[in-house]
């Protein structure tokens, strides 16, 4: 009754304000500590540089499960850590890869995470371009395929603005190319029946397995990012028994230059990964402020822990998740209680799928309506510039007033916007609102999920304003009078495990 009459306020134009009036009291102390007294960079340089980077599944990642809960203790809040299946676990072994001919060279390359390595052999093949679309086309490239390198993927449209190649030209071809590839998936995709997307869907899957199969060594994928950086991933839902690896976008254009001049580069590889046996737990880590008169009801503050493993994971996520803590210390130090309780969840998996918040999500549906709100922050570095509406534009005049107190820190921007690709979304589909707060970029682009991603980067008065401003709105969200109105429900999709059809793995 209540929450439909609270509803149909919000929905009448300028009434939002005086039904959801937000109490800015305690902002300035909230602001002041943050600030001043901030344990911030130490802590982030804690994290970087001696428990380094967290891929899901590994020792580090559950040091630094550990590290939290500890760092929460002692600065006077609750912790536990709460377990979820996982997967099985990828560890990245060592990798020499040389370019043989036309000329000797080594090649800087990752393995793409969660495949297979060479067993410690190398292995060396010509490298070849392939058509591996479909069934039909291996067949055709069977010869090829034996004892080969292959690239059967399209050369990533890499974004690089300061290239010196980059002219006005170059730009508007680079869109029409990208325009072209999306317009042929969605084509595809339009054109077939669901059981043809189902089975295009499975071939993808079988693929790696059909090529090992057919005697390929490998296959090569374009590092996506410039000046020889390269974009990391992998999923344990998705484990490939092919070795592949990651170049560099300049090697991989390279490659795709010789071959067109009818000259067959040759590579040698020697990877040892390994991949585990059986399914394993991985953990989210929760503080908590208890509330003083709703302690059912809770206001979550969340950023991923996990990281990728090729640097240090410092703007992907490590520097979100130091602040999650900070905002945490920051409310404890101020003295303030709020009236809701405050979780503070450093997730894991993240990486793999959103895997711990959607396993967190899941545990807690029976609770979701007593989840005031869901605020994560994933972009980066740079300081919170304010909120996109994640399609509660209704909400408007709530966010402005719960960002009035940080406005004159750069962070009053109230935008209707959808965010994707972050642990928010775990929350949605259960009629939670939930956010990720706009950054100022700060190279995150260049950085996230490459060998770049290093302490370096971080920038401290960003990320203690990023403190700021999450303690004062999730503090004032504790406060606020009511519960904030429900988000549509939508169906919840468990994350999928890849399996390959039956007789195609050996
Ligand atoms: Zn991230």
């Amino acid at each position: 009754m209540r929450r439909l009459f609270l509803f149909a306020l919000l929905l009448a134009p300028g009434s939002a304000r005086a039904q959801l009036p937000v109490d800015t009291a305690g902002a300035g102390r909230l602001i002041e500590e943050a600030l001043q007294r901030s344990d911030l960079m130490p802590n982030l340089q804690y994290l970087s540089d001696r428990i380094g980077p967290r891929l899901s599944g590994s020792p580090a990642m559950r040091r630094a499960n550990d590290w939290f809960a500890e760092k929460f203790r002692g600065y006077g809040l609750a912790a536990s850590l709460e377990a979820y299946p996982f997967g099985v676990t990828w560890e990245r072994g060592p990798i020499a890869v040389r370019l043989l001919s036309p000329f000797p060279r080594a090649v800087t390359a990752w393995s793409w995470a969660w495949t297979e390595g060479t067993g410690g052999k190398a292995l060396a093949g010509p490298v070849v371009r392939v058509n591996a679309a479909t069934a039909e086309s291996l067949a055709v490239y069977r010869d090829r395929i034996r004892g080969a390198w292959l690239i059967i993927s399209d050369t990533a449209l890499v974004w690089n603005p300061d290239g010196p190649a980059m002219t006005a030209a170059d730009s508007a071809a680079r869109r029409a190319e990208q325009e072209r590839r999306q317009g042929l998936a969605r084509q595809l995709n339009a054109d077939s029946s669901k059981a043809a997307r189902d089975a295009r869907q499975q071939f993808g899957i079988d693929r790696p397995y059909l090529l090992r199969k057919m005697g390929a060594l490998g296959t090569i994928t374009d590092g996506g990012k410039e000046h020889a950086l390269v974009t990391m991933s992998g999923s344990p839902n998705r484990v490939s028994p092919l070795p592949n690896l990651v170049v560099s976008h300049e090697d991989f254009l390279m490659f795709t230059r010789q071959i067109g001049a009818g000259i067959a580069p040759r590579l040698e590889a020697r990877i040892e990964n390994r991949i585990g046996k059986t399914p394993v737990e991985q953990w989210n880590t929760i503080g908590e402020i208890r509330g003083s008169e709703w302690p059912g009801q809770v206001v979550i503050l969340g950023a991923h822990l996990d990281s990728w493993d090729v640097a240090q994971g410092v703007t992907d996520n490590g520097a979100s998740s130091v602040a999650i803590l900070e905002a945490a210390r920051v409310i404890r130090a101020s003295g303030l209680t709020p009236k809701r309780t405050i979780r503070f969840i450093l997730f894991s998996g993240e990486e793999q799928g959103l895997l711990g918040s959607r396993a967190y999500a899941a545990a807690h549906a029976a609770t979701a309506d007593s989840i005031q709100a869901v605020l994560v922050l994933d972009n980066g570095t740079g300081m919170i510039t304010g909120q996109a509406l994640q399609g509660r534009d209704e909400l408007e005049q709530l966010w402005k007033d719960l960002l009035a107190p940080v406005a004159g820190l750069g962070a009053g921007a109230v935008r209707q916007g959808m965010k994707g690709g972050t642990d928010h979304l775990a929350f949605v589909p259960y009629g939670v609102p939930a956010f990720n707060f706009d950054q100022e970029t700060r190279g995150y682009n260049h950085t996230h999920h490459s060998q770049s991603d290093t302490f370096d980067k971080a920038i401290g008065s960003d990320l203690r304003q990023a403190a700021a401003v999450m303690a004062v709105t999730a503090y004032q969200l504790a406060n606020l009078p009511v519960l904030l109105p429900r988000g549509n429900r939508t169906e919840v999709t468990p994350p999928s495990v890849a399996r390959p059809s039956p007789g195609v793995a050996r």
